[in-house]
């Protein structure tokens, strides 16, 4: 019978809570293959730096090749905290995201042109944020709102790569996308629409770039790591999540921001948590504070629109904040996470 730990069915999903098999990084194939025989037809290899299996039971404890069983707490079996009790740090770039000083990534929505990437590039650069975010495929509720330079956008983000050093990640839309935007990106965002688009989270999860997963606007914490999971099953474990809003009875704000998702997110599964406060309320004002929350409850890092003249954004101008306004929050960011302790925002190497 499935180990189901009281407390915990919102995340077994049914109790389908299975083992997971890791194997040594030496294992030969041959171990490997042995084991999946041993485990039987319902276990899923994970394909991978290490081999691992995911099945029903485990009797292979013993068998050679084989590091450790592990029984995770929920469904979410690869993604879920036992599998790495310490946290996994994510890669994006030079940058290193969870487990140390909480990471900012900001920049506009849209990438508009040149110059206007290269003014937010540099501005963000300037005060503190380490990876530049801007969508080059943008999803929209309107089939006439402006969707993007496409692989114009992506040329445009690769050029403020190269003028600031900072890594970009963008969105990716589709399966058959994948491959050009993980040519010039350095980390590929699932947008909130397509957090259950399965064909689309395999294919990030072959795609050797890390992962940004954004929560759907109407799915649950459960939900979102079982989303996480399909791009783990695929092996890829750089997976960094990030709470965006959810939609609720409340239409004073874009979103509602989710904060609860955040130490919850982080008691439940290893991999670190952003949180995005320019979607999550849709109002530059209400930002920097919701910010600063998402920092003290504990988020590995936060996700900003900044656009040097918001009023004249494409997309999204009216949660953007301008380069001094940002500038404002990394500072009060910093004392905060002074004041809590915890080393402040890394900031851009020289
Ligand atoms: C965005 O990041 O600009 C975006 C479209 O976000 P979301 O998918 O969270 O709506
Ligand atoms: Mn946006």
């Amino acid at each position: 019978m499935a180990f189901v730990p009281q407390g915990t069915e919102a995340f077994s999903f049914g109790g389908a809570v299975r083992v997971v098999v890791v194997m040594r990084p030496e294992a030969t194939a041959e171990e490997a293959a042995a084991v999946g025989a041993r485990l039987g037809p319902g276990a899923v290899a994970v394909p991978g730096r290490v081999a691992r299996w995911v099945a029903a039971t485990a009797d292979v404890q013993d068998m050679p090749g084989v590091a450790r069983v592990v029984q995770p707490r929920h469904a979410h079996q690869l993604a879920s905290r036992e599998m790495a009790p310490a946290g996994t740090v994510v890669h994006v770039g030079p940058v290193a995201v969870g487990g140390g000083a909480a990471v900012v990534m900001a920049g506009p929505c849209a990438v508009e042109s040149m110059e206007q990437t290269l003014r937010a590039a540099t501005a963000v650069r300037a005060a503190g944020a380490r990876v530049l975010r801007g969508g080059a495929y943008k999803p929209r509720t309107s089939p006439y709102g402006f969707d993007g330079l496409h692989e114009e956008g992506l040329r445009i983000l690769a050029a403020a790569r190269a003028a600031t050093g900072l890594p970009v990640v963008t969105e990716v839309m589709s399966p058959e996308a994948v491959p050009l935007v993980a040519e010039y990106a350095d980390c590929l965002q699932i947008g909130a629409r397509n957090m259950q688009n399965h064909p689309l989270l395999r294919a990030v999860g072959r795609a050797g770039r890390p992962v940004l997963l954004k929560r759907g606007m109407g799915a649950t914490v459960g939900e979102w790591l079982m989303a996480a999971e399909y791009v783990l099953a695929a092996g890829n474990d750089q997976v960094v999540l990030c709470e965006r809003g959810i939609r609720t009875f409340e239409t004073a704000t874009r979103y509602t921001l989710d904060l609860n998702a955040v130490p919850l997110a982080k008691e439940l599964t290893h991999l670190p948590v952003l949180v995005d406060p320019s979607h999550g309320t849709g109002r530059a004002a209400l930002v920097p504070p919701l910010a600063l929350a998402a920092l003290a409850a504990g988020a590995d890092g936060l996700l900003v629109e900044v656009h040097p003249d918001p009023a004249a954004a494409l997309v999204d101008g009216a949660q953007s904040l301008d380069p001094e306004a940002f500038a404002r929050l990394m500072a009060d960011a910093g004392r905060l996470l002074q004041a809590l302790g915890q080393p402040a925002p890394a900031v851009a190497a020289n």
